[in-house]
């Protein structure tokens, strides 16, 4: 037997439950299929991103911050606290928490706006027909007038490394250390590493980071990468540049790990290893041979810019496509997507997408960078505000780092902001809502900020752009 669906999603992650919830209010007949099951046997859905990704690690992100500013910052403010310990098991208990209510919330929005969820593995076939095997291997054929893929990533297992899920884990076994490693090695300085290597290093661990790269965060601006280093080798966490992993033993319950330094072979001997050398798009099992849907060299199903793949009426978005693989771009193009499926017009602005490393001080861009800017050959002007000099950041004892803004030295127009700093997620965001308006440094400047905010340091790099910031001493007019 055989159900029409105007539109089938096969994954539920943030790309995959909005585009269907966005399908289903515009009319479409909509049905999600999902595969994770929770150790109790039952269907899960909200992907990577609600149970082993950006929730879970926010979790733990700020339970270990809340321990670690007990540890180090509350004497300053007067606060005295004696005999401070941490029960790993209830930190994650907490995290589970919050996990559960927002994977069950996904099922409640399906319920709510009439999407059908399908428990089950999906395979698409031929003809836009989907064969789903449920968790006790009965197997059902579904077709669909459209299709999304939104199979999402996994972890790169890499094979000096391999994840055993007891020493070596992969960063959702680094989500459920039952108790603090002594030791902590992480294989890769990218944002999953550096955020978990600062959850068990806030709560203890001597952690060091071996990272390929001679340069730390290549992609971001370099004034915060550098900013960066300097602020989380005073935090402790050693990360060693230039240091490609080569092999792993594990002995005595504990990893030995080798690694190349130049020309220099070296070892290291930790409780726990972290591998997060990035993640893979997710296609296993996928794909039918017949099915017409192309992946290219990387894996990554191919798609064009409104993410409509080679097959007409089969769509692909979020982290098994092209792009970053983060929460926000996937769900922006899954709204896309329901929205042409269903006669729109829509479109995505894939040049303002933010980025964010949840560390603390967090670190978060959007828009082109300095470096990019000049190998561009763009003329750039650029403001800067550092939160020492920002009241609100100083009483809240938050006064590390910057808000960067750049824009182009003929027009004004904003071309990119970056931030190192409290809040800096938050406020990149008004730096992404100015640019989509097409401001420039002179509108944001022109703009009333509340007093005090860290909201200010934006306001004050936007004036600092043109050499009026109110609270620094500006550059010297050439
Ligand atoms: P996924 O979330 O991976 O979901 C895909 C879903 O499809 C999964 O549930 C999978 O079970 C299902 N599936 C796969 N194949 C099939 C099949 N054949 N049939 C049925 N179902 C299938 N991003 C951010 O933006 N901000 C962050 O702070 C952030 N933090 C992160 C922290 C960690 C530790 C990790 C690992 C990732 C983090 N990310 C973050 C990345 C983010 O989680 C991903 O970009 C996002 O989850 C991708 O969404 P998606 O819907 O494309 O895929
Ligand atoms: P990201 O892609 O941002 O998640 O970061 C992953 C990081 O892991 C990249 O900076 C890679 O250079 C790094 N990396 C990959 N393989 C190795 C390895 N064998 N040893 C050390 N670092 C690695």
């Amino acid at each position: 037997m055989s159900t029409e669906f105007d539109l089938m999603v096969i994954g539920s992650g943030p790309a995959g439950y909005v585009a269907a919830i966005r399908a289903a209010q515009l009319g479409l007949k909509t049905a999600c299929v999902e595969k994770w099951k929770s150790a109790e046997g039952q269907g899960v859905n909200g992907g990577t991103c609600l149970n082993v990704g950006c929730i879970p690690s926010k979790a733990l992100l700020d339970s270990s911050h809340k321990f670690e500013a007990a540890a180090h910052d509350y004497s300053r403010h007067g606060i005295g606290l004696d005999n401070l310990t941490i029960d790993v098991p209830a930190m994650l208990k907490r995290k589970q928490q919050i996990v559960e209510q927002l994977t069950g919330g996904i099922s409640g929005l399906f319920k709510a706006n009439g999407v059908t969820s399908i428990f089950g593995t999906g395979k698409l076939l031929a003809s836009k027909q989907v064969e789903v095997t449920d968790f006790e291997g009965k197997t059902t054929t579904y077709s669909a007038k459209n299709v999304i893929i939104a199979t999402g990533s996994v972890p790169i297992d890499i094979p000096p490394a391999r994840v055993n899920q007891a020493e070596i884990v992969d960063s959702t076994g680094a989500l459920e250390f039952q108790e603090v490693p002594e030791r902590l090695g992480v294989i890769g300085a990218g944002v999953i590493g550096l955020e978990l290597g600062s959850v068990w290093g806030r709560l203890g661990s001597e952690v060091v980071v071996l990272e390929a790269l001679d340069k730390f965060l290549p992609a971001m601006d370099q004034e915060v990468s550098k900013e960066a280093a300097k602020v989380f080798k005073k935090q402790g966490l050693d990360i060693r540049m230039g240091c490609m992993v080569t092999g792993s033993n594990i002995k005595k319950g504990q990893v030995e790990v080798t690694y190349k330094e130049g020309d220099e072979e070296k070892t290291e001997t930790f409780d726990k290893l972290i591998v997060c050398v990035g993640r893979r798009p997710f296609t296993d099992g996928l794909l039918a041979d017949d099915c017409g849907v192309e992946t290219d060299e990387r894996g990554f199903i191919s798609v064009d810019k409104h993410c409509a793949t080679d097959v007409d009426g089969v769509w692909a978005v979020g982290d098994v496509v092209r792009g970053p693989m983060l929460a926000h771009k996937g769900s922006e193009e899954g709204v896309m997507v329901a929205e042409r499926i269903a006669g729109q017009k829509a479109e995505m602005n894939y040049d303002l997408i933010p980025g964010v490393i949840y560390t603390h001080p967090e670190i978060a861009n959007v828009g082109k960078t300095s470096q990019e800017l000049r190998e561009a050959g763009v003329e750039i002007k650029e403001g800067k505000f550092p939160f020492a000099a920002s009241g609100r950041a100083l009483a809240s004892d938050d006064a590390v780092g910057f808000v960067k803004i750049i824009a182009d030295a003929r027009t004004d127009q904003v071309l990119g902001v970056h931030c190192i700093g409290p809040a800096a997620a938050e406020l990149v965001q008004q730096g992404a809502i100015a640019m989509e308006f097409g401001s420039s440094a002179e509108d944001i400047g022109t703009m009333v900020f509340s007093h005090p905010t860290v909201s200010e340091a934006v306001h004050e790099a936007a004036l600092a752009v043109n050499n009026h910031a109110i609270h620094i001493a500006n550059r010297k007019k050439k």
